[in-house]
């Protein structure tokens, strides 16, 4: 992608928040990264600069002060945000992270992706994303049980099953999920199961949504193997973060042949030449507190040397901005699957694409998460509960379709998926968007 002049950014109307990101966060900022590529691919298809100005703007943001007792009494004061990128297509959709560093930017970032994701798989949803400054990890089920429920209680108006549906992401499970069911349920004096996606199966959760977004990366690299003339069982694979996300595609990839000879988590990382056993570190990371420390069936490399190695496939599920300008050359991988959201910077972008790397950008190969969702929300709503084999090919063949459109995309402009991806997105958010025209 490289510098390009961008004609859109002239006249812009809308109060900064909504557009622009925080000037002190720009360096590594995801909100700016998004902004770029949709720059990119909005110059391509020639967009409408009214058009172009409502895509990038967030619809809503809301920032709330979330109070809770903690267990020795004393009250702490958090910060929630859930920003609504755009309703164009649909109730808004999206999940909600704790994390200590998750600002606004980031949240704005995500819910513009998760817009883009859910036009790209062609499920009828807008984009959005909440998101609590916190500290999980040194807060008691206690303490994430009060502040979870406060938080429901503060976006009230701005959750419901026809409005803005939330979901779990990084540090949020299906127990938290089920306390924003209750706390909303409440409210509203009667059980809303719709309310919220990836709930457990015993409150409406769906069969297979807990392994959806592996799943869904699994689909998306065994398209690109095909398109590039791999064959599953002669590729190497090595997946950064061991997570939802990142242990469930290695073991589907295992399942189709795929030898999986590198793992890593917060911990650092784990090489085997000769594969690791994925369902061992499984059951190892389960029974050690999620984390692979002091595994055994494998050498300890660090993360920066997981991301070098010679490999057919890299995986990068753990979180954004992990293949950067600084360590992008050394990519060896053919294909990269972007299970997390935002692992690649646009100037390491650039670079893989100059070494020719099948890069599946985030919007497309980690939407199978918003997919099964999509479902669990359908579920809910007839009252109706699939069965898990029909789940996965209902979501294989969404992911098969997706990868074809998003691949052809970028054949047809001759550019990177990634802008084939957002070419999709655009044409069909700004399509409805021009159907349903803007009220007065
Ligand atoms: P998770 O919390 O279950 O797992 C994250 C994993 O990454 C953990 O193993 C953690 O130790 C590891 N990790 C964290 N920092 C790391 C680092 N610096 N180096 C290496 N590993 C590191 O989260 P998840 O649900 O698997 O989500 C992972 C990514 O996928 C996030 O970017 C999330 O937004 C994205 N995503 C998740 C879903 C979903 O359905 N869970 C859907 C779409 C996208």
């Amino acid at each position: 992608m490289g510098e390009h002049p961008n004609p859109f950014k002239r006249n812009v109307r809308t109060p900064a928040i909504y557009q622009e990101p925080t000037p002190h966060l720009d360096k590594d900022n995801p909100f700016q990264d998004m902004m770029e590529r949709l720059d990119y691919a909005a110059e391509l298809l020639n967009l409408d600069e009214g058009l172009y100005e409502y895509l990038r703007s967030s619809s809503r943001i809301h920032i709330t002060s979330v109070p809770v007792v903690m267990d020795d009494g004393s009250i702490k004061v958090f910060t929630g945000y859930r920003v609504i990128h755009n309703e164009v297509l649909g109730p808004s959709k999206g999940g909600i992270r704790y994390a200590p560093d998750v600002h606004l930017d980031e949240v704005k970032a995500l819910a513009a992706w998760m817009a883009w994701k859910c036009a790209i798989v062609g499920v009828p949803f807008g984009g959005a994303k909440g998101g609590i400054t916190c500290d999980p990890s040194s807060m008691s089920a206690g303490e994430l049980e009060r502040l979870t429920r406060r938080y429901t209680a503060n976006l009230m108006d701005v959750f419901g099953p026809d409005k803005d549906i939330p979901a779990p992401d990084m540090n949020t499970n299906e127990q938290i999920m089920a306390w924003l069911l209750d706390t909303y349920s409440m409210h509203v004096r009667r059980t809303e199961t719709a309310v919220v996606t990836g709930k457990p199966l015993l409150i409406g959760g769906s069969e297979g949504r807990r392994e959806a977004t592996g799943r869904g990366v699994m689909t998306t690299t065994l398209a690109a193997m095909e398109r590039l003339g791999l064959r599953p069982a002669e590729c190497t694979v090595a997946v950064q973060g061991f997570g939802n996300v990142g242990s469930v595609a290695a073991q589907l990839l295992r399942e189709q042949g795929c030898s999986i000879v590198a793992v890593s988590d917060v911990s650092g990382g784990y090489h085997n030449a000769d594969g690791i056993d994925i369902e061992a570190a499984m059951a190892y990371a389960d029974a050690h507190g999620r984390s692979l420390a002091g595994f055994e069936g494998a050498e300890p490399i660090t993360n920066t040397e997981l991301l070098a190695l010679d490999v057919d496939v890299l995986a990068p599920c753990a979180k954004e901005n992990q293949l950067t300008g600084a360590n992008a050359a050394d990519v060896k991988a053919k294909i990269v699957v972007e299970g997390a959201n935002g692992p690649t910077t646009p100037e390491a972008d650039t670079i893989l694409d100059e070494k020719g790397v099948l890069v599946i950008p985030d919007i497309l190969a980690n939407a199978g998460g918003v997919t099964v969702s999509y479902f669990e929300w359908v579920q809910d709503r007839q009252g109706y509960f699939w069965s898990e084999d029909r789940v996965n090919r209902r979501l294989d063949r969404m992911m098969r379709a997706a990868f074809d459109k998003v691949y052809d995309a970028s054949e047809k402009y001759d550019t990177s998926m990634r802008i084939g991806a957002y070419v999709i997105a655009i044409e069909k958010v700004a399509g409805a968007l021009k159907l349903r025209g803007i009220y007065a």
